[in-house]
């Protein structure tokens, strides 16, 4: 395993800028995600890691060696794919033992190693199935398995779920997480997936047309997020225009305390999340008329509108299933929920 870094990597294509100025560092078995949405440079940032595209300006480093210039095949990185591309003339154990045998390990080897991580991933009893005949679950364990037997110094994943239904997606979800950390093995994991790498990873990089908007814990990128690209990608949120003055936060619709400590002033953005706005119909901070309603199963997810036209997300209690379009409820605002974002405007 080795610690891998992006230090101010560039990439361009023609006149596409995938890449402008990043700087990653992942340390020595940390999972590390990045997302964004589409085209923001999530996959070239992978494959600059991987060697397959060489960075236009900038270095990549694993531990202190800089393998910018290193081609893939000697920088014994382990690759799991959208596609999980196994080969299909060989058995599950031809797959997992092909890389360490092209590594020139030898056959006793590289077949032990095969049958633990086989057993590891809880699919021993696959090793003789053809790659075909599996679902889309066990193919994703061949693949991590494939990858993994080459001892990697790092494992890269891009978007290793697509494919698979909702269902199974939670649960490998889960299970990959496991694994990686016990594993301990240095990831780089790319997903359009906020809630994916939300579970799975120890601290997520937020991509946005070729740039880091933020890098930090699930929690931090969640609860702090730097700005209102991060704040709208991660999650949902309530961005609000507001005023800052005097320890007090002002709305179009009223006023409410400002978070403790609290240092800006002037014209902010506020981020709210749903789930942390109280709802009754009674006393509040607010009244909020209700526009539109999500059932959800856990919970119900309403719409609505301030009294000074901007809109609100609330997340509401399942025994709420009396509120109805057109009604209005009051809502409050704990002040520490409140996250006070620079103003754009
Ligand atoms: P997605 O989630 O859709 O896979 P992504 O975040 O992985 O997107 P990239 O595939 O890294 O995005 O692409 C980033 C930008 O670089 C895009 O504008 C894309 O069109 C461009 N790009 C990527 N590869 C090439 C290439 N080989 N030649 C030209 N432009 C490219």
């Amino acid at each position: 395993m080795a610690k891998v870094s992006l230090e101010n990597v560039t990439k361009r294509f023609d006149s596409t800028v995938a890449i402008d100025d990043v700087s990653i560092d992942i340390a020595d078995g940390e999972v590390m995600g990045i997302v964004g949405p589409s085209g923001c440079g999530k996959t070239t940032a992978l494959r600059l890691v991987a060697g397959f595209e060489t960075a236009t300006d900038g270095t990549i480093r694993y531990d202190d060696e800089d393998v910018t210039p290193v081609p893939p095949e000697n920088r014994n990185v382990g690759l799991v794919f959208q596609s999980y591309a196994l080969f299909n003339n060989m058995s599950v154990l031809g797959n997992v033992t092909f890389g360490p045998k092209m590594h020139g390990v030898g056959k006793a080897e590289r077949r032990e190693r095969a049958r633990e991580l086989l057993e590891l991933l809880d699919i021993e009893e696959l090793a003789d199935r053809d790659p075909q005949t599996l679902s889309g679950g066990q193919q994703q364990r061949v693949g991590l398995a494939r990858a993994l037997a080459i001892e990697p110094r790092i494992l890269l994943l891009d978007e290793p779920m697509t494919g698979l239904d909702a269902k199974l997606k939670q649960t490998l979800r889960q299970e990959l997480g496991q694994l990686l950390d016990d594993l301990g093995v240095t990831t780089l994991y790319v997903t359009h997936d906020q809630e994916q790498a939300m579970s799975m990873c120890d601290r997520i990089a937020v991509m946005n047309d070729g740039h880091l908007e933020q890098i930090g814990t699930p929690a931090e990128i969640y609860e702090e997020p730097a700005n209102e690209f991060v704040a709208g990608f991660i999650g949902t949120a309530n961005l609000l225009d507001a005023t800052v003055t005097d320890g007090r936060i002002s709305f179009g619709f009223g006023d409410v305390d400002a978070p403790d400590g609290l240092r800006s002033s002037g014209d902010v953005t506020v981020l709210v999340r749903p789930d942390d706005i109280r709802v009754g119909n009674g006393e509040g901070d607010a009244a909020v008329e209700v526009t539109n309603l999500f059932y959800q199963g856990e919970h119900i997810q309403a719409t609505g509108t301030l009294a000074d036209g901007q809109e609100l997300t609330l997340q509401l209690d399942r025994s709420l299933t009396n509120v109805e379009t057109g009604d209005t409820l009051s809502v409050g605002f704990d002040p520490e929920t409140l996250h006070v974002i620079r103003s754009t405007k």
